[in-house]
């Protein structure tokens, strides 16, 4: 139903559920969300941080989404040509272990399928579970270009992957090595170092003592692993320690396996730590790795890849790595060797995948030489051709550029991009774009390739461009790249933000990105973290299930400071509810009380691209006050959301368009009209028009945030077909109006000063008393004369008089407010002498009350023994009972005119 104006008529209700499907499904219909490489707008682009196919839809990609959607929907208003690129990433270790655990249910392994089924399985299983959060994105209003959708592992950006690996190692880059990496037992792969979470746990610091070979003494040594004493093969001093002078190069015996080691000076030994001399175990530590490198010791593996000793481990063979620790330093106790213990908290990694404590463990991996990269990955952001918003996670990103060490690359799993390089009988390496056929040094054709696959993140790594066609150059590489901002959290700055600087600035100059904006993480109400084990998760689903995806969206920005945390409660979800219902019902009210009234919109203001008729023109000069007062706050607060957004605040625009739409617009602007409306007219007219046009540029700057009910607002007031093109709220300067912003806040203080009176008074709501105020100059005297009748009526009066003095005789009331003296006579409205004996009373209980609360914290007892928040409440009820006081003695005050 339309009325004769073309608005539609809005149910009574805001039901979100009716509403985001069918509007979502239109947006898709219309290919509004598909971007044109070829369309002459300006461009504006993001790459979506690819959700793990395994993923579904939490908390943290809800507010990660809701921050880019804004971005995407603002500028698409502004007439920018957008795109927002949508994908999946492949997610190595998840995914595998998620088929493997499957596998499991089936009471099988990877190993008894084979590589190649166990592929075909868990691509399988993508099709079939994998990709459950593209609907729950779907559901949450993301305006991306589905027609662009990309996977880590779809062709385009294998080719992509294989080229940089390729690249990289032409430009020797990229090499294969020995070293201690970072090894979980349970995934049965390596890590980057990033890939490992650092726990503080107890654990115990054992003090062992070596014999000397010649049986002329001892050393001794301490350490937190003493299973690793298997494996030693030297024990290392400063060579500038005293106590060891004499001991380089003595032979020490070492116990339980009766090797003969060597005692080496070395300068990486830390004197203070310990004992001063270290066991070196070159296969289980990266630093006496590194020791064993200069002094050419052997590395002996005393452990298999699940962690559990082997044959060089001894009698001790068969053990896992935590009862080979016991039994070791049993073995030592009965020995003697074991000559004390410590118990120490120690920081241990684990796999951030399944929790397992990681093993260094020596093994020939792929790793890419970062240093080259990282620098010019820091040049980009020095130079400000990359720029962290907020600024200070710049520090952040330096500080770990600054320390990098070269990135593990290879993982030993099967579900990835598996490493183009091909072994020869001979161990000639071949490293090529297409699978070769024959060594490329020595021409064999008995090739292998790597097992490994890649790690995860060296595609996604690659994500910017990948997904935009390169290598080939493409019309969209072209007209997108570099992309004009990344939305992430903190949280993954180094996995994932460092790694695409370093490969976007080196394979596609000048950079991935303009603007890496960064959020923080959500958390509950009191900043905690979301956690199951702590029972406090929000799933956001629920959330949209119960009060729809606009206030789940709204609550979620409104909390998001640039780059802090966003705490999140399930009553705020409900009060952003109560502000789309707020809105509704505001829409609702100005379509039916308009429909008639309004004029015929105007011709104006229609920029290029946005569908339907012109917007409702507001009116011009020389209207009422509450009109030129709603024009002028709503361009400031035009002015102020736009720059929010511009800044990467999204939360401080959702504070001004909640504050403005609920209490200017709904509370005071509807308030103020609705007589004017009834009494038909010009001026309902143009009070209509100025409420509708004023409703319009709302929604259109709350879109962004909550693009549904705004949609359907949009939409009825004025029949477009959409307001997802735009246009923006133009600016218009002219409206701004401090000469009815200064008489509207007098007004409304006026108001305020009466209704405060009743309620503080308990007048009962019947009573209808005359007001006199006595203006303090010819402005205010204006004012109270062109408004008196939305005095009385709002203020609940029988009359508004402008007074020249005081009135005398009877008994009244005086408030004071900026710019006047309000008197209010008593006789009607309340029993005077009933009144002040209230307000004695009042005050001597408040007096009461506070005499109790300070005799109690003066108490040192209870100042001193009382839990802090114990005592915190009671100065807090303190001050609360001083505030009150002060009220009431405000109030007595204000009867105090009727002595006169
Ligand atoms: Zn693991
Ligand atoms: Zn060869």
């Amino acid at each position: 139903m339309t009325t004769p104006q073309g608005r539609a008529e809005l149910p009574k209700t805001y039901d979100p559920r009716s509403v985001e499907g069918p509007t979502y499904q239109r947006w898709l219909d219309a290919g509004w969300f598909r971007a044109d490489a070829r369309s002459p707008r300006p461009r504006f682009s993001m790459a979506l941080p690819p959700p793990n196919v395994t993923g579904s839809l939490h908390i943290g990609h809800a507010l990660d989404h809701s921050i880019q959607d804004y971005l995407a929907r603002v500028h698409r208003m502004r007439g920018f040509e957008v795109l927002w690129l949508p994908g999946m990433d492949h997610a190595g270790i998840a995914t595998q272990n998620v088929v493997e655990r499957e596998l499991a249910k089936e009471g099988k392994s990877r190993f008894d399928l084979g590589r190649e089924a166990f592929v075909e399985r868990v691509w399988s299983w993508k099709a079939e579970s994998g990709g459950r959060i593209l609907g729950q994105m779907q559901r949450l209003g993301d305006s991306v270009d589905w027609s662009r959708e990309r996977f880590t592992m779809d062709e385009g950006l294998s080719r992509a992957v294989r080229e940089v690996f390729v690249s990289l190692y032409e430009q020797g880059l990229l090499y294969r090595g020995r070293r201690i990496i970072n090894w979980c037992p349970r995934c049965l792969t390596a890590l980057s170092d990033i890939e490992v979470e650092h726990e503080e746990v107890p654990g115990e610091l054992a003090l062992l003592r070596y014999p000397l070979a010649d049986g002329s003494g001892w050393i001794e040594v301490t350490t937190s692993r003493a299973e690793t004493m298997l494996g030693d093969t030297a024990v290392a001093v400063h060579p500038d320690d005293p106590r060891y002078r004499d001991l380089v190069g003595r032979t020490v015996r070492l116990p339980l396996v009766d090797r003969l080691i060597p005692v080496i000076a070395d300068e990486a030994v830390d004197r203070e730590f310990g004992t001063g001399a270290l066991k070196v175990t070159p296969a289980h530590d990266p630093n006496d790795w590194e020791i064993a490198q200069r002094h050419d010791l052997p590395a002996v593996d005393i452990l298999t890849e699940e962690a559990i000793v082997n044959q060089h481990g001894g009698r001790f063979e068969g053990l896992d790595r935590y009862a080979a620790r016991r039994e070791v330093k049993q073995a030592m106790r009965e020995l003697g060797l074991l000559v004390g213990v410590e118990e120490v908290t120690h920081s241990v990694g684990h796999c951030y995948r399944c929790g397992t404590e990681v093993e260094p463990r020596l093994s020939l991996q792929w790793f890419v030489a970062t240093r080259p990269l990282a620098d010019e990955a820091m040049a980009a952001v020095r130079s400000g051709r990359t720029r962290f918003e907020p600024a200070r996670y710049e520090k952040t990103f330096f500080a770990w550029m600054e320390q990098i060490r070269d990135w593990c690359v290879s993982r030993q799993l099967w579900w990835g991009h598996r490493i183009p390089a091909w072994y020869c009988p001979d161990g000639h390496v071949t490293v090529a774009r297409q699978d070769p056929t024959a060594c490329g040094e020595c021409g064999k054709e008995q090739l292998t390739q790597d097992e490994d696959v890649l790690d995860t993140w060296f595609s996604s790594g690659l994500w910017p461009f990948s997904t935009l066609g390169w290598p080939e150059e493409t019309e969209d590489l072209a007209a997108f790249y570099p992309t004009s901002v990344l939305v992430t959290g903190y949280d993954i700055i180094f996995f994932w933000v460092a790694r695409m600087l370093m490969f976007g600035c080196h394979f596609q100059p000048p950079t991935p990105f303009d603007v890496v904006a960064i959020h923080g993480m959500v958390r509950d109400a009191q900043g905690k973290k979301m956690s199951k084990s702590f029972g406090n998760v929000i799933d956001p689903i629920e959330l949209m299930d119960r009060y729809g995806t606009d206030a789940l969206r709204f609550a979620l920005v409104r909390g998001a400071n640039p780059g802090g945390d966003v705490p999140l409660a399930e009553e705020w979800v409900e009060g952003a509810r109560n502000f789309a219902n707020k809105l509704w019902n505001l829409g609702r009210f100005v379509i039916l009380s308009t429909g008639e009234a309004t004029s015929a919109p105007s011709d104006r203001g229609t920029p290029p691209g946005s569908p339907g008729p012109p917007r409702p023109d507001p009116p011009g000069a020389g209207a009422a006050l509450a009109d030129r007062w709603l024009l002028s706050r709503l361009e400031a607060t035009r002015a102020a959301v736009t720059a929010a957004y511009d800044a990467y605040d999204p939360a401080e625009a959702a504070r001004l368009l909640h504050a403005f739409a609920w209490s200017e617009l709904a509370d005071w602007a509807v308030e103020l009209a609705k007589p004017r409306l009834a009494a038909g007219g010009e001026d309902a007219a143009t009070a209509g028009a100025t409420l509708a046009y004023a409703l319009d540029v709302t929604v259109r700057l709350l879109h962004p945030v909550m693009p549904f009910v705004t949609e359907e607002l949009g939409r009825a007031l004025t029949g477009v077909e959409t307001i997802t093109l735009g246009p923006w709220p133009a600016e218009r300067p002219g409206d701004r109006d401090q000469d009815a912003e200064a008489g509207m806040a007098f007004l409304q203080e006026v108001i305020a000063a009466v209704r405060r009176f009743r309620a503080e008074h308990r007048v009962p709501p019947s009573a209808r008393p005359r007001l006199a105020a006595l203006p303090a100059g010819d402005r205010q005297a204006a004012v109270l004369r062109a408004e008196a009748e939305s005095i009385r009526r709002l203020a609940r009066l029988e009359a508004v008089e402008v007074a020249a003095a005081a009135p005398g005789g009877q008994p009244v009331a005086r408030l004071l407010v900026a710019g006047a003296e309000l008197y209010l006579p008593l006789e009607a409205l309340l029993d005077l002498d009933e009144e002040r004996a209230r307000l004695e009373r009042e005050l001597a209980t408040l007096d009461g009350e506070r005499a109790r609360a300070e005799a109690k914290l003066a108490n040192p007892a209870f100042v001193e023994k009382a839990p802090a928040a114990v005592v915190a409440r009671a100065r807090g009820r303190l001050a609360e009972v001083e505030q009150a006081l002060a009220k009431v003695r405000a109030q007595q005050a204000e009867l105090a005119g009727a002595a006169r």
